[in-house]
């Protein structure tokens, strides 16, 4: 569906994006993790030509990007930003039935899709549709930004760490929505986020770059089994920034003397390296035993979005 090739982004003598190359799969989930400053955003605005590549190609449904008409190609491609970006003297019914009406949608179909939509994302349409987004809390506001974005049906949507901004809860229930839209509506969808439980939560698959590269592409499972370097390793054992230990990833399994034994406060990081060779580890908090950690406890921990201490 999308396909990179070579791909490099060079600011003056800087490669904000270096060498890239991926095949992003039609009706895939694909997250685009790293820190800050590694080249999700240019990477991501790339696709939609807001920025324009210095080498290499990129290919949308197998035509280089550089052949399209830019405004026929941005309807394809919808775009969700970080920063809510209503306009605020529309309605939100204004408000999403912009693109349909630049691609001269009837009145009666941009209607029923407005209506259908929000009602989707749980806005109420009767009880939304002719409000204005002051009107609206962020999260809500963040959820109209996500239905216009696919108001017109376009088969890609790129995301720019669109919940990052919300409190915890409203992130949660958007990420809870945003994957059950998806199983509905089987668009492309391309997510940019630092938050590594997120990238498990919703990624079918995750890319994780550093300084331009990408370190490593794969399903949540295989950054599990396989991380490919330290660095990998060190990103997901210390989800963007927190640090987790063994004692958030026990699950109360029963005890099995045969597996190794590891404190409560062993950093995660340490855990991954075990995994590799361990089928499972013992978690002990002074000498109690409490709990224990194999490769497919930690995933479903990390894919409910593991607490740290
Ligand atoms: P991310 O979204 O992962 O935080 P960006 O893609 O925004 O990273 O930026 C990647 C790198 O490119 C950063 O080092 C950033 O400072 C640099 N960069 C981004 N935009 C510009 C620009 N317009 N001019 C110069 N450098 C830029
Ligand atoms: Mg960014």
């Amino acid at each position: 569906m999308i396909k990179f090739d070579n791909v490099s982004k060079i600011y003056g003598d800087k490669h904000a994006v270096d060498h890239v190359s991926m095949n992003i799969k039609e009706g895939e989930f694909f997250v685009l993790i790293g820190p800050s400053g590694c080249g999700k955003t240019t990477t991501l605005k790339m696709i939609n030509r807001l920025i324009p590549l210095s080498t290499g190609y990129i290919y949308f449904k197998d035509r280089p990007i550089s052949s399209y008409k830019l405004d026929e190609m941005r309807w394809d491609i919808g775009y969700v930003l970080q920063q809510i970006a209503l306009f605020p003297h529309m309605t939100i019914r204004d408000n999403i039935a912009q693109v349909p009406l630049m691609k001269r949608w009837s009145q009666a179909d941009i209607d029923s899709q407005v209506d259908r939509l929000l009602n989707m994302t749980g806005l109420p349409a009767e009880q939304y549709r002719h409000r204005y987004p002051a009107e609206l809390s962020g999260g809500q506001q963040q959820r109209v930004g996500v239905v216009r974005a696919l108001a017109a049906d376009p088969p890609v949507i790129l995301m720019d760490e669109p919940f990052s901004a919300l409190d915890p809860i409203s992130r949660e229930k958007l990420q809870d929505d945003l994957l059950k839209l998806q199983s509905e509506i089987k668009k492309t969808i391309i997510f940019v986020t630092h938050d590594i439980a997120e990238a498990f939560k919703l990624g079918d698959r995750i890319c994780l770059m550093n300084e331009g590269r990408i370190e490593q592409i794969g399903t949540p499972e295989e950054f599990m089994k396989n991380p490919k370097n330290d660095f990998v390793k060190s990103f997901i054992g210390n989800m963007a920034g927190r640090i987790y230990y063994a004692e958030n990833f026990a699950t109360p399994l029963p005890f099995d003397p045969q597996f190794q034994v590891m404190p409560a406060d062993t950093r995660m990081e340490e855990i991954y390296d075990l995994l590799q060779t361990h089928e499972r580890i013992n978690i002990e908090s002074g000498d109690k035993y409490i709990g224990a950690i194999t490769r497919s406890t930690v995933f479903t921990q990390l894919s409910k979005g593991g607490q740290p201490s």
